[in-house]
């Protein structure tokens, strides 16, 4: 899969690439990441990127023909590749539309800065437009890189077998099960026991029922979104008959 993130900051992905998953991603080809600075389809000595607004205001938008220029150039490599623009008013985030993305060729990235990006612009070439939550950030490098992070999660054999993202959080709207490494005692808190047992079939029930409580606790929104299956109205009816025993006199 291909990436290419228009931004007048390309050094900010320097550091992004070069750590981690992501860097063994584009070591073994599975990704491509390419910073394109717009700076250099500004035209004239200065290489201007943004101007004053119309109708007055503080701030300076991005100028709308630099924009132009490095996203039919992208276009011209990338065809078939969506243009996403990342704006705090674009749809929200999530798992879903990452493992979407996934399943695409490569994406071209828009990074905006300032105030953001002339309307006309964003009319004529931008095809999706994403925020990462209900907060302005100082430029769209952050979010590229998070939504990247997130992607690329998907792309089969970029994680290894066991770190694969269909047990990841929300996926089938659960939050993963609790975690533990050795040692097997910290600060007096044992590992459970079951985690010890060499029992799979123990230890797969056991996870389950911990990713349903996590669920319960932390996010109950993601268990109203589909339901309880068959099995988890089991461990939720286990529950409640255990908590009615504690409140029986
Ligand atoms: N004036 C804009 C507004 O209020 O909608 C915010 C502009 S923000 C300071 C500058 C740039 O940061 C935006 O053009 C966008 O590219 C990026 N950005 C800020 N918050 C974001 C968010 N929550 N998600 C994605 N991109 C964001």
């Amino acid at each position: 899969m291909k990436f290419c993130v228009l931004t007048i900051f390309p050094e900010m992905f320097d550091a992004f690439s070069g750590y981690g998953i992501m860097r063994r991603a584009i070591e073994s080809g599975s990704i491509c990441l390419d910073p394109v600075n717009i700076r250099d389809y500004a035209e004239g000595r200065h290489k201007v990127t943004d101007d004053r607004p119309y109708g007055g205001g503080s701030g300076m938008v991005m100028k709308p023909e630099p924009l132009a220029a490095a996203i039919q150039a992208a276009k011209s490599k990338m065809p078939d590749s969506p243009c996403v623009l990342l704006t705090p008013q674009g749809r929200r985030f999530d798992q879903e539309i990452a493992r979407q993305y996934s399943d695409l060729n490569g994406m071209i990235f828009v990074c905006g800065r300032y105030e953001g990006v002339d309307e006309r612009l964003c009319q004529a070439y931008i095809d999706d437009e994403i925020s990462i939550g209900d907060y302005v950030l100082t430029g769209g490098e952050l979010a590229a890189m998070v939504i990247m992070d997130a992607v690329i999660r998907h792309i089969p054999g970029v994680l290894g077998a066991e770190d694969a993202a269909e047990f990841d959080s929300f996926s089938g709207n659960r939050l993963e099960h609790a975690h533990y490494t050795r040692p097997r005692v910290f600060e007096q808190k044992a590992v459970p026991e079951v985690l010890l047992s060499g029992n799979h079939g123990a230890v797969e029930a056991w996870r389950k029922e911990s990713a349903l409580l996590r669920t319960a606790l932390k996010r109950p929104d993601l268990l109203e979104k589909t339901g309880l299956t068959e099995a988890e109205k089991k461990i939720v009816k286990n529950w409640c008959r255990y908590l009615e025993s504690l409140a029986s006199d």
